[in-house]
């Protein structure tokens, strides 16, 4: 069964029968409560010269606490703040999307400013809410200057920091969010177009590609066709005894 297309930009949110849900609290990345060493595996003294073959390790409270020292890249060096990720820790879904923006950078969660908005939009038309059995995050930590797209070697630098999150998580599905969160996670360099649909792992989880939110601003007609996006994903989710 296919929802009309009144139904759809209803649920979408782009017309102004929309009425946002009360958001849940939101729950922003606990401080970490310790103080441990930042430590990435292999040589725990300088970051060696490729970070690409790094494995983070430790806790929640040890990654945020080394993202947020993390010079392994050049973005941290116009950043305001790292921006780790939001949400349920125990999430059936983890949606990623690119890098902080401006707002993101500024108040230190992802996805807040308008492409944030449609966003949650889309969570809402799948009934869920930000931080309720969904974990947002970035393939970057740190906002790319000018809001360029981050750099294959940027996006390698940041990779291990995600790869950890995915581990602690342990999501029921991934939804990769544009282009670059399909490059750092299945290190794909097709057009999205080519792989929407279709079903991927990624450490054992599936994992789905949609397009960017900040993208379907610009492209209005391709709403419906990322609508049709999650509801694939919400079907291997249910399949894999998610809500
Ligand atoms: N775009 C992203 O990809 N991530 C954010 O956090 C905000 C905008
Ligand atoms: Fe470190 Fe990632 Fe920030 Fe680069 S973007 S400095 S790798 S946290």
């Amino acid at each position: 069964m296919s929802l009309s297309r009144e139904q759809m930009l209803v649920e979408m949110g782009i017309t102004p029968l929309w009425v946002l849900r009360d958001k849940a609290e939101t729950q922003a990345d606990a401080p970490p409560e310790a103080t441990p060493s930042p430590r990435l595996s292999g040589d725990a003294g300088e970051p060696p010269a490729s970070a690409a073959t790094q494995e983070a390790t430790g806790d929640w409270s040890e990654l945020a606490e080394t993202v947020a020292a993390c010079r392994l890249c050049p973005l941290y060096q116009q950043r305001k703040q790292a921006v780790l990720g939001v949400g349920d820790r125990q999430p059936d879904w983890l949606f990623i999307g690119e890098g902080p923006g401006a707002e993101e950078d500024a108040r230190g969660e992802p996805f807040v400013g308008q492409a944030g908005k449609l966003l949650d939009n889309m969570l809402a038309a799948l009934d869920i809410a930000r931080g309720d059995r969904v974990y947002i995050g970035n393939a970057v930590k740190c906002r790319p200057p000018g809001n360029r797209t981050p750099e294959a070697a940027e996006i390698a630098a940041c990779r291990p920091y995600l790869d950890r999150q995915i581990a602690l998580l342990q999501p029921k599905i991934i939804v990769l969010l544009g282009k670059t969160a399909v490059h750092s996670v299945l290190r794909e360099d097709k057009s999205l177009a080519s792989l929407r649909g279709r079903r991927f792992e990624h450490a054992g989880i599936p994992v789905t590609v949609t397009y960017h939110p900040a993208y379907l601003l610009r492209n209005l007609p391709d709403k419906a066709k990322a609508w049709e996006d999650l509801l694939f994903a919400r079907r291997i989710l249910r399949a894999a005894g998610g809500g």
